[in-house]
């Protein structure tokens, strides 16, 4: 699919995350404004509840771009989702009859503040790159095999919803309790091994019901979109707590996705299979879809100060070995419900190539091989200042379906007594 152009004309150059063919949904406000709904065009932010107000949407759905987050659109079901983005194309595409009605709802996004663009029900991080996972084993274990249920199950943990935060939101380094290996006892303090890790958050936009299980097909289809998403995570923390259950306080401190949510409808043209299985799987984890996407990823740390970011890392998320449909077939499968506005993490997005690596415990492995910055300074984590920033697109024929960024810098550790 070529480039669709729109009256906008910032919308029109191959250099734009946001062209006529993407139309992410982020959450903005001017001022001190309430917060509500808009859609990114070219370097304009379309203010949902503005042209919603002047007739021009028309969706039965009174109000539902006056809100701080996309949930309650989420909630009116793929039918209204597709609806509604044939409408935004028309009425932004170039010689739209209504470009006279539209253009007073137009706000520069230089002008405005986003936010979270969706109220988060609950969070579930899965761990389906297979480089990332043999990396791991290799630092942790001293192997590059994999568990022996990996090539198996899409392998996920219940995070924390109340910690997610959209780019641009500073963290405290955290505190926690940590034990060296030749310590007697443990100790509490600022973690010292930071990290970042670069995955996909896919949004669930339709619910599924207490008890029923969903296929893979079906919960491709209960997908609304993604984000790029930073599961921030304090690699001694999380080494000292996680045996024998999951991560915990090692991840729980902080979340950052990208504050637009890129629909899979415009994903659309970028779907990529999964790689060949290298054990079959059980017949509930086979869909007859390709779930990934070809989405080009890239990792930038900028010290405080620097007048520039180093690209650490650049990826792609068609390296994954599960899908989020994968992934959201298998954690319904017991019966689990699933809401509207659950964001599940893809898991960290490593290729086989070291330049690939989506953590810091990958490029540094474990601290052993520090590496340097445009600026001349070394690094294996993640210092107190540091903004480290992940970016992504899917790069069409004239065009890309970017995200924005997703970026955090990290602030020192709260005291504590
Ligand atoms: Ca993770």
């Amino acid at each position: 699919m070529p480039l669709m152009k729109s009256w906008v004309t910032s919308a029109n150059s191959d250099t734009t995350p946001f062209p006529l063919n993407n139309l992410p949904y982020g959450v903005f406000s001017i001022g001190d404004s309430d917060p509500r709904c808009g859609v990114a065009i070219g370097d304009m932010i379309l203010d949902m509840a503005a042209v919603e107000e002047a007739g021009l949407i028309g969706i039965d759905e009174d109000d539902a771009f006056d809100l701080p987050f996309w949930n309650d659109v989420m909630e009116l079901g793929p039918d209204v989702w597709a609806t509604l983005r044939a409408r935004l194309t028309e009425l932004l595409a170039e010689g739209s009859a209504d470009q006279a009605l539209v253009e007073p709802h137009l706000v520069k996004l230089a002008d405005v503040q986003l936010h979270m663009p969706l109220l988060v029900s609950e969070y579930t991080d899965f761990y389906a790159g297979r480089q990332h996972a043999a990396n791991m084993g290799a630092i942790l274990r001293g192997s590059p095999d994999l568990p022996a249920n990996w090539l198996h199950i899409p392998i996920g943990y219940n995070g924390r919803a109340s910690s997610v935060v959209v780019s641009g939101t500073d963290l405290h380094r955290p505190n926690g309790q940590t034990k060296a290996p030749d310590a007697k006892m443990p100790s509490f303090g600022p973690t010292k091994r930071l990290d970042i890790e670069l995955e996909m958050g896919a949004i669930v936009g339709t619910p599924s019901k207490l008890g029923q299980p969903i296929t893979v097909d079906e919960a491709d289809k209960m997908i609304f979109g993604y984000v790029l998403l930073n599961d921030w995570s304090a690699r001694d923390i999380q080494g000292w707590e996680y045996q024998p259950l999951g991560p915990f306080q090692g991840k729980a401190f902080g979340t950052s996705i990208s504050p637009w949510i890129v629909t899979a409808a415009a994903l659309e043209p970028f779907r990529a299979p999964t790689p060949a299985r290298e054990k079959e799987l059980l017949p509930y984890l086979n869909g007859t879809v390709d779930g990934l996407y070809d989405i080009e990823l890239e990792v930038l740390m900028q010290p405080n100060g620097a007048d520039r970011a180093t690209a650490l890392t650049k990826t792609n998320y068609n390296r994954m070995y599960y899908s989020a449909a994968e992934q959201l077939c298998h954690h319904a499968i017991g019966g689990c419900a699933m809401n509207a506005g659950d964001l599940l993490g893809s898991g960290t997005i490593s290729g086989p190539d070291k330049s690939e690596y989506g953590s810091l415990v990958e490029v540094s492995w474990a601290g052993r091989e520090p590496f340097t910055l445009d600026t001349g300074e070394t690094r294996t984590f993640i210092e107190d200042g540091d903004t480290l920033t992940l970016r992504g697109a899917a790069i069409g024929d004239g065009y890309q379906i970017g995200f924005g960024d997703c970026t955090g810098t990290i602030l020192p550790a709260v005291k504590h007594p």
